[in-house]
């Protein structure tokens, strides 16, 4: 032990004689290295006083300014109590406007005898700190002994003044530590941040304003992305700590359908998420997560606590969809009585009409719908609106309000020559039949039309179906490779421009189904009344038309037949409004046959509101959902005549992020799948995470929702936090920061050298949360907050609807 200490002091005492040569040799860079790479020596004093000593030398930065001081400050603490340390502490506390400290330190070493310039030092700092009959002596002193002291005779002439009363005393404008404080601080909560430069507009708490919410949009991307909004990190955390329940629930709140959106949902969320960003790898697998919470949770009803207490309102909604189904949740949740009419014998809109059972079983939704009617929302079956005795008329007067959510049900057929031979069928009714009977048309050589949703749930039924020309009884439990049928999918553009679930197309190919792109059908072909095949032309793609895709444009000469006995239109649907009476057509529907207001929530008609594909047109079940949820708000304002929920970002201080950067490196996982063996009409196809799984997958996700942030007050711009970063900009040195119109920070100007470094910056923008920089600051003056979109109701609560 002795032994080990005294070579600890040898190594040392070289280490400090090479220091000692190198700061008289002026290479401070290299002397600041080889101290800083000596473990001891942020906690000996001669080391510190040896840093300080080089910063202060080398003194061609800001920075170095910073590092002298805090370094000086240790030394000193630490029992080294030199005239130099003083010195150097002196003077940096007065370049950084700190007029107490500076005082103390100069008065520390600073005698009448002392040389004219640390007189008039003390003088300057005594002037500033605010004690001007002081300084008149000090710098009266410094001038006798030098009278050209540069600025002395103005110092002098400003401290008399206000000796005299003729100026008001000299505010001292120093500030330490007004901001965030570093990780270990406690920030107090609803206090607007002192400077521009901070990323939020209060230290801790709920927070409103524009730069808040551009925040979380910029830096949780997938929860920007999905239009539920969804707080995605939360229920990935609670995944990854196993706490499926939890997952579940934070899902619930936003989503409606969690077990239905973790198996279909189109993902918005993932081609956004950062891990998916350049260089660092494959997004997050986030809706498959999603489903790992509902499938590892306890499988009883989850019923959420109603927000509001019962309001006395009737709400009628229009088709037992997502759409409806949400708005229903939501508004019951808002204390609100609702009834939904559909006109299907069962409650689910395309979840069930459309999506094959393979996709989605269907237990899955009822179980899903189960929860939103244990909160009291009646659902009636086979009512639908329009009929003699149930009109629109009727539900508008009978209710306070009225939610029209009832689809895209209008098919958009190809006008083509041969269009009326048997066996054309648009995909919408095919799927229906089949999905309400487990029964239907089945061709030899199918040819499904289109590149959406639709195309692929047709394509991939129809060959399922196939099994049923091999005349066996139980054909619909046989096997995929069993199957007599030829299926082919005919898209006019590319795989780019196809409106599709991730995944859906490999799961074509694999399952041997067709795909030919850039064609488009010019007729059907037929014998005695039956289509036999169908004419199609290549195509080539031009610049993007309306709908923001690029174009095809045929190419002549090009026609080819394809062999068909069943042909499939995949050709999108659009809002059927025939049922709407004619009461309110005029106010409601346009021309067209689309909604006067599509895409919005309102109508003219006070009373009434629309929601979901209704109102955007076909768009996808969570576009459905979030439509609905905004939807739900409009009503509740309408009825209750103010707005009960806002969103805010609430700021929690935290200590840790909870995950390790070896998670950074962690490999996507991929889906498991039943063999084609076992692929049947209606056998789910794609297992789920199983719990190792789950966890493997849900600690990937960075928890985008931790925000580091460098206070300035405590910042010494030592590097030690860039010098320790994983990311070539999350922490940069910035001449100046851009600000967006509302004061949200939109940018910076990196600076080119140390003289223009104003902020050590956390770009948040390139930041994995990896929390090397706290680690490695030596000050504590990076803070750790986690920053969440929230929903605050009117009476304080904070949920999410
Ligand atoms: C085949 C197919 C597969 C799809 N696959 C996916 C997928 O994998 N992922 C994805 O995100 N999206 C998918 N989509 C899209 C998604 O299903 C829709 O965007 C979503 O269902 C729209 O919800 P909605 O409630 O607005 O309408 P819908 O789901 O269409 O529900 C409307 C409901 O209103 C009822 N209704 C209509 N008129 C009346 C009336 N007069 N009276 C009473 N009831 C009425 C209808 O019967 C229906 O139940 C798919 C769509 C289809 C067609
Ligand atoms: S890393 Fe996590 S929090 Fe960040 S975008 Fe991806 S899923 Fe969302
Ligand atoms: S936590 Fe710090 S070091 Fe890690 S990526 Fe973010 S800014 Fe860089
Ligand atoms: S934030 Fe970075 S530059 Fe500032 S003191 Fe900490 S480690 Fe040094």
């Amino acid at each position: 032990m002795l032994q080990e200490s005294k070579i600890m002091t040898i190594t040392l005492n070289k280490l400090t004689k090479r220091a000692v040569e190198l700061i008289d040799e002026q290479q401070f860079d290299q002397a600041i290295e080889l101290i800083g790479s000596e473990k001891a020596s942020r906690a000996d004093a001669e080391l510190c006083a040896l840093l300080a000593r080089a910063f202060y030398r080398r003194g061609d930065a800001k920075g170095d300014v910073y590092s002298a001081h805090f370094f000086a400050d240790r030394a000193l603490a630490l029992g080294n109590g030199s005239d130099e340390l003083h010195a150097i502490r002196g003077v940096c506390a007065f370049r950084k406007e700190n007029y107490p400290q500076a005082v103390e330190d100069f008065q520390a070493y600073v005698s009448e005898t002392a040389n004219p310039q640390n007189r008039f030092l003390l003088g300057m700092s005594l002037l500033y700190a605010g004690h001007a009959a002081e300084a008149v002596a000090w710098l009266e002193g410094a001038l006798k002994s030098q009278p050209d002291l540069p600025r002395g005779n103005l110092a002098l002439a400003e401290a008399q003044a206000i000796v005299a009363g003729k100026k008001p005393k000299v505010a001292p404008p120093f500030a330490i530590a007004k901001g965030l404080g570093g990780i270990k601080d406690q920030r107090p909560k609803g206090i607007e941040t002192p400077y521009p430069f901070y990323a939020l507009s209060k230290l801790a708490g709920v927070a409103d304003q524009p730069k808040d919410f551009k925040w979380l949009a910029d830096n949780i991307p997938c929860q920007n992305s999905c239009p539920a909004g969804t707080d995605i990190p939360a229920y990935l955390t609670a995944v990854y700590e196993e706490r499926y329940q939890d997952a579940y629930r934070i899902n619930l709140r936003d989503n409606v359908f969690p077990g239905v959106l973790g198996r279909v949902c189109a993902r918005p969320c993932e081609s956004d998420c950062r891990h998916g960003w350049d260089g660092l790898g494959d997004s997050v697998a986030i809706c498959f997560s999603k489903r790992s919470g509902a499938d590892h949770r306890q499988q009883q009803p989850v019923v959420l606590e109603k927000i509001f207490p019962s309001s006395g309102k009737k709400v009628a909604v229009v088709g037992a969809g997502p759409a409806g189904l949400a708005a229903a949740r939501n508004l019951a949740l808002f204390g609100h009585s609702v009834r939904v009419y559909e006109q299907s014998s069962t409650p689910g809109g395309m979840m069930v009409q459309g999506i094959p059972a393979f996709r989605l079983p269907r237990e899955q939704v009822d179980r899903e719908i189960d929860q939103i009617r244990a909160l009291g929302v009646e659902i009636h079956c086979n009512a639908r609106v329009g009929e003699r005795e149930l009109k629109l008329n009727k539900l508008v007067s009978g209710n306070d309000a009225v939610v029209l959510a009832a689809g895209t049900l209008r098919p958009n057929l190809l006008e083509l020559p041969g269009q009326d031979l048997k066996g054309i069928l648009h995909g919408l009714e095919y799927l229906e039949e089949i999905n309400r009977v487990d029964d239907g048309p089945v061709g030899k050589n199918v040819v499904v039309i289109g590149g959406g949703f639709t195309a692929m749930d047709c394509a991939r039924t129809a060959l399922r179906m196939g099994t049923k020309l091999s005349g066996a009884e139980n054909w619909r439990v046989l096997p995929l490779s069993r199957s007599g049928a030829k299926v082919s999918v005919l898209y006019r553009r590319s795989v780019s421009e196809m409106l599709v679930t991730p995944g859906e197309i490999e799961a074509l190919e694999h399952e041997g189904i067709d795909l030919q792109l850039l064609v488009s059908p010019l007729e059907y072909l037929g014998e005695n009344g039956q289509v036999t095949g169908v004419r199609f032309i290549r195509n080539r793609l031009r610049e993007p038309d309306d709908s923001g895709r690029r174009r095809p444009e045929p190419i002549s000469g090009s026609e080819f037949v394809v062999k068909a006995d069943l042909v499939l239109l995949a050709t999108g649907q659009s809002p059927q409004t025939a049922w709407i009476d004619a009461k309110f057509r005029k106010l409601l529907v346009a021309e067209d046959q689309w909604l006067l207001n599509s895409g919005g929530h309102t109508t003219s008609l006070g009373k009434i509101f629309i929601a979901g594909d209704f109102s955007t047109g076909a768009r996808s079940l969570i576009e459905a959902i979030g439509h609905a949820k905004h939807c739900a708000r409009q009503v509740d304002e309408y009825l209750m005549g103010e707005q009960r929920v806002r969103d805010i970002a609430l700021i929690e201080d935290d200590q840790a992020v909870g995950r390790i950067r070896e998670m950074d490196f962690v490999e996507v996982q991929t889906m498991p799948a039943i063999a084609e063996e076992e692929r049947t009409l209606t056998a789910e196809v794609e297992t789920g995470f199983d719990q190792v799984l789950a966890v493997d997958e849900a600690q990937r996700c960075y928890r985008c929702q931790y925000k580091f942030e460098i206070d300035p007050d405590k910042c010494i711009y030592c590097d030690w936090c860039i010098k320790a970063k994983p990311r070539p900009k999350c922490i940069v040195k910035a001449k100046q920061l851009e600000y967006g119109p509302t004061g949200e920070i939109i940018g910076f100007e990196e600076a080119v050298g140390s003289d223009d470094t104003n902020l050590i910056y956390i770009n948040q923008d390139d930041c994995i949360r990896c929390g090397a920089c706290v680690e490695a600051c030596p000050v504590d003056a990076i803070s750790l907050q986690k920053v969440s979109k929230t929903t605050l109701a009117g009476n304080g609560s904070c949920g999410r609807v």
